[in-house]
């Protein structure tokens, strides 16, 4: 069975162990994408499930999703369930031509999220209150919602507007907004190696937000990276247990805690999963706290991936509800672009050609490595401390020439200069300016000839 160091140096090396190229594999979570990218999510309602039912697919043979479907109504902490919201089938028709203007059945961006069912014949002067456009970007659909204030409206593009005939026109939205429940899903791998007796196994939390649309970037990306994830990690023994988290934004997370109290004490490290398939390097958003592990970790392999880290602000996505002082959870948030600093965000060309393959593929090896850190770290102490060792004849100094050669020797004398029992291996791989992979490769090495004890 392939460990998950043989994972992450297979995935550094350009394949899945099983030979599957980085290529194959970003086109099937590209592919995954486009599955999902015509449903019509919304915070509740049929497109939330039928998004689950892929995404459940996907995983068949590896994990389950449970899904869990919470009345309206229902309170979580400051929140409360609003009602669902069913579309069928949103349009407008200009009655004077017959020319249908939108259609959510050719983009589902094309009706405000949320909006109260309505049949209507309008006039021109009463139906523009309704529209709504992007005048800076002029051949883009808006992407709009309207949770809590009952109202109905369509999303079309400034030129679209531009060209709206004399009317009067036919307006239909046609859907159900009123009782049944939230939706949303989870997943448990458990842990697959016991824990030092009297501990227990601790949990990595991802969550990643399923309420929003045809948007590929935001955020279907993190929804198939994570879904390809728990594929990889279904596979390898496991020190600790993780917990995936597919609900809709804010109110979702919100309603997570408010039901899994007992969950949160064995919540060791988080990561929020947005944003990830577009352009611009990996930014990582640090935990409120600034100091967790997951901090140290991310933020190793993201500035190695030549990202970029930045302290924690109380706006983005669910890490503001995970960090909110009442729980306190040590949950950073791994994105490229962050919201709102790319053109694309919350419009129709947050769209397939605007999430790649290869950035897909590029963010899962990020996660495996970081997932390398969280499982393998450790502080290993040098058994041979009195000047530095003899690899020669223990058989570990590389005999072949080149520099891959003497960084493998550097990483052993890196890991046997800080090897104190206290010094972590991260600590070690930053001090030494290389990937936490090459230490814990030479630490593996230095413990195989009794040069190194203490690793887990
Ligand atoms: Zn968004």
């Amino acid at each position: 069975m392939t460990t998950l160091a043989g994972l992450t140096d297979a995935l550094r090396a350009g394949a899945l162990p099983d030979g599957t190229s980085l290529a194959s594999l970003g086109e099937r979570m590209h592919a995954r994408v486009a599955e999902l990218y015509p449903l019509p999510r919304s915070l509740t309602g049929p497109g939330v499930r039928a998004t689950l039912d892929l995404l459940g697919e996907s995983l068949a043979g590896s994990a389950t999703i449970e899904r869990h479907e919470v009345p309206t109504g229902t309170r979580a902490h400051d929140w409360t369930i609003t009602d669902e919201w069913t579309l069928r089938r949103a349009w407008l028709t200009d009655t004077s031509t017959g020319d249908v203007v939108v259609d959510t059945d050719v983009h589902t961006l094309h009706v405000v999220g949320y909006s109260t069912p309505v049949r209507a014949t309008l006039s021109r002067d009463d139906l523009l209150p309704h529209l709504h456009t992007l005048p800076e970007a002029p051949d883009a659909i808006p992407y709009r919602t309207s949770y809590y204030h009952r109202t109905w409206g369509f999303c079309l593009t400034q030129r679209q507007l531009d060209g709206l005939g004399e009317g009067p026109f036919e307006v239909v939205v046609d859907a159900d907004l009123g009782p049944g429940h939230m939706t949303y899903g989870e997943v448990l791998l458990p842990a697959t190696v016991p824990p030092p007796e009297g501990e227990e196994a601790g949990e990595v939390l991802l969550s990643a937000h399923l309420c929003h649309p045809s948007l590929a970037n935001d955020n279907l990306s993190g929804l198939v990276l994570v879904t390809e994830l728990v594929r990889l990690l279904a596979g390898v023994p496991r020190r600790h247990a993780y917990r995936v988290v597919m609900a809709p934004g804010t109110v979702g997370a919100v309603l997570w805690l408010s039901r899994n109290a007992d969950v949160l004490p064995r919540i060791r490290h988080g990561l929020v999963l947005t944003g990830l398939g577009g352009p611009g390097h990996l930014v990582y958003k640090r935990t409120r706290r600034g100091d967790r592990g997951v901090d140290a970790a991310v933020g190793h392999v993201v500035r190695r991936r030549g990202g970029e880290v930045r302290d924690y602000s109380p706006w983005g996505y669910d890490e503001r509800q995970y960090n909110a002082l009442g729980f306190d959870l040590p949950v950073g948030r791994l994105s490229r672009t962050p919201h709102n600093e790319y053109p694309e965000y919350h419009t129709s060309h947050d769209d397939l050609a605007h999430v790649t393959p290869a950035e897909l593929t590029d963010a899962l090896v990020a996660l495996v490595e970081v997932v390398d850190v969280l499982e393998n770290d450790g502080r290993p102490r040098n058994l041979a401390p009195y000047g530095e060792p003899q690899l020669g004849t223990r058989g570990i100094y590389p005999t072949t020439g080149g520099r891959a050669a003497s960084d493998a020797v550097m990483a052993m004398l890196w890991t046997l200069a800080y090897a104190d029992g206290d010094t972590s291996l991260l600590e070690v791989a930053a001090r030494a300016d290389l990937d936490f992979a090459d230490i814990r490769t030479a630490a593996a090495t230095l413990s195989g000839a009794d040069l190194l004890d203490g690793l887990g």
